[in-house]
């Protein structure tokens, strides 16, 4: 092995080792960002490895990409903001499956065009791996960015027969990849297998309904986390083995758990059209309920006043960037003899941790923060329960209410505190799309108006009670 070869293995070693180290610190909120950077700088390690590869004759092609690359990244890095992200990983996992799809395009060519000539199976099933799951991804994920970003209707689009069809196609890209593993030279099979996984991907996602999109993308992530992985055998690439399956195993990981904490099987994600739930329930039903508004002056007076109060954030504080706001609120509260704690929701948000992250960015005390599990016991205690912009995660009807698409489905006890004041610019529903008795309830009172603004003047009216 020459000096450069061992200096390259070196190097995937040390990115692996800095990859796992990543993941491990990532499990815990207070060392996330020092995770993020470990994984960082493997990343640089194993990619200026890569650069030093004897193989490589001319450097024009890598430039063109890091430029390019480099000119796409900043701007999603930089500007998407936090509440879009659920599409802008969308996007770059589609992005990532076409980079590991035309990885094996070009091997295959090059195998056959190249000189080489022969391919033994094991290698040709690899590749055949590799670009099959890749375009399934391609095309799932900008379907499912679509759905997110509403560019096509989020509603899940279903046809009789669907699952079938599905079926059908699936059986005809496995068929096609027995067929070019056995023999190699068909390239027609290898090219219809590509065509026929890049249209069950699009067939497949379109009729899912945009809020199981989140869990679809996790799923998709780990699709292509193995389609890199078979790069990284077709190649002889370990890193690629390493990432690819540290990502496939991360990414089926979490969209089991999602699925957990949102009580669906994943069965039922991928075939059961959620999202296409009627738009209201209680209601809607011409019973014309009243939900209570109150004014910030009157809200203020109850949280000052408060021995026990738990926040309770939702995608709406994403949104209004309100987590500064709220820390101060709850900083003021306490100067008063208040206790205060944050009620996290596993789903609340539009991705896992969603809550956790804004709440560390603005400086919130991790040990402020409760699971599901750890506070839904002591809603009863609490004095006011203070919502903001929360609703499916609060949706009592998961509890009590068969009917309902979400029931089942943990939620936090919100309804169960002495009283429950809740943030929000107005009755709109939340991402299931169905409407939350909490918002009429006796002990529940509505501050509307956008929550930051809210929290501002809570802040402003407490300071003077
Ligand atoms: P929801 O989506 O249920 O509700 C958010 C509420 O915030 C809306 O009803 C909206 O009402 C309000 N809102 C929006 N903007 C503002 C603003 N500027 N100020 C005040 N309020 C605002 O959020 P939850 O967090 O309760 O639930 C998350 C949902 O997302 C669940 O259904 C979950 O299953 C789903 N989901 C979450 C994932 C995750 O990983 N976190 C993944 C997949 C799905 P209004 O417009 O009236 O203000």
């Amino acid at each position: 092995m020459s000096a450069r070869d061992l200096a390259t293995q070196l190097s995937y070693l040390a990115a692996s080792v800095l990859f796992i180290i990543g993941l491990r610190s990532l499990t815990r909120p207070e060392a996330a960002r020092r995770g993020m950077q470990q994984a960082a700088v493997g990343m640089l390690l194993a990619v200026c490895g890569t650069l030093i590869n004897h193989a490589i004759v001319d450097y024009r092609w890598i430039a063109a990409g890091l430029v390019l690359g480099a000119l796409i990244g900043y701007p999603l890095g930089m500007w998407v903001p936090t509440t879009a992200l659920p599409q802008r990983i969308a996007m770059s996992l589609s992005f990532g499956a076409l980079a590991a799809t035309l990885v094996g395009v070009s091997e295959y060519h090059h195998v056959f065009h190249g000189g080489e000539g022969l391919i033994e199976p094991g290698r040709m099933a690899a590749l055949g791996f590799e670009v099959l799951l890749g375009s399934i991804t391609v095309t799932g994920a900008l379907v499912a960015f679509g759905k997110l970003q509403e560019v096509i209707p989020s509603r899940p689009m279903t046809y009789r027969g669907q699952n079938f069809v599905n079926l059908v196609l699936f059986v005809a890209a496995v068929a096609l990849f027995v067929l070019v593993v056995v023999d190699p030279t068909q390239s027609g099979a290898f090219y219809g297998m590509i065509g026929i996984a890049a249209l069950l991907g699009l067939l497949m996602v379109l009729p899912i309904g945009g809020a199981d999109m989140p869990v679809v993308v996790a799923l998709l992530n780990s699709y292509c986390g193995l389609a890199a992985s078979a790069t990284g055998f077709a190649l002889g690439n370990s890193i690629l083995i390493i990432c690819g399956a540290l990502d496939g195993a991360s990414g089926f990981l979490l969209s089991m758990l999602m699925s957990k904490a949102m009580n669906r099987s994943f069965s039922n994600v991928l075939f059961g059209a959620f999202g296409n739930a009627p738009a209201a329930t209680s209601a809607a039903e011409g019973t014309a309920l009243v939900a209570r508004s109150i004014s910030a002056e009157d809200a203020a007076i109850q949280l000052a006043y408060a021995q026990r109060v738990i926040i309770v954030p939702g995608y709406g504080m994403a949104v209004a960037q309100a987590q500064h706001a709220v820390r101060e609120l709850a900083e003021l509260i306490e100067k008063r003899g208040g206790e205060v704690k944050y009620a996290i929701h596993p789903v609340a948000g539009r991705m896992p941790g969603h809550m956790n992250v804004l709440l560390a960015e603005a400086n919130v005390p991790y040990d402020r923060l409760y699971d599901m599990d750890e506070i839904n016991g002591e809603f009863p205690q609490t004095d006011v329960a203070l919502v903001i912009g929360a609703n499916d995660v609060v949706n009592p009807a998961a509890r009590s209410d068969p009917t309902s698409p979400i029931y089942g489905m943990p939620i936090l006890d919100v309804d169960r505190a002495k009283a429950v004041i809740v943030l929000k610019r107005g009755m709109a529903v939340g991402f299931a799309g169905i409407e939350n008795a909490l918002f009429f309830a006796p002990a529940t009172s509505m501050l509307f108006g956008d929550a930051k603004t809210s929290i501002t003047r809570l802040v402003s009216e407490v300071k003077s009670a």
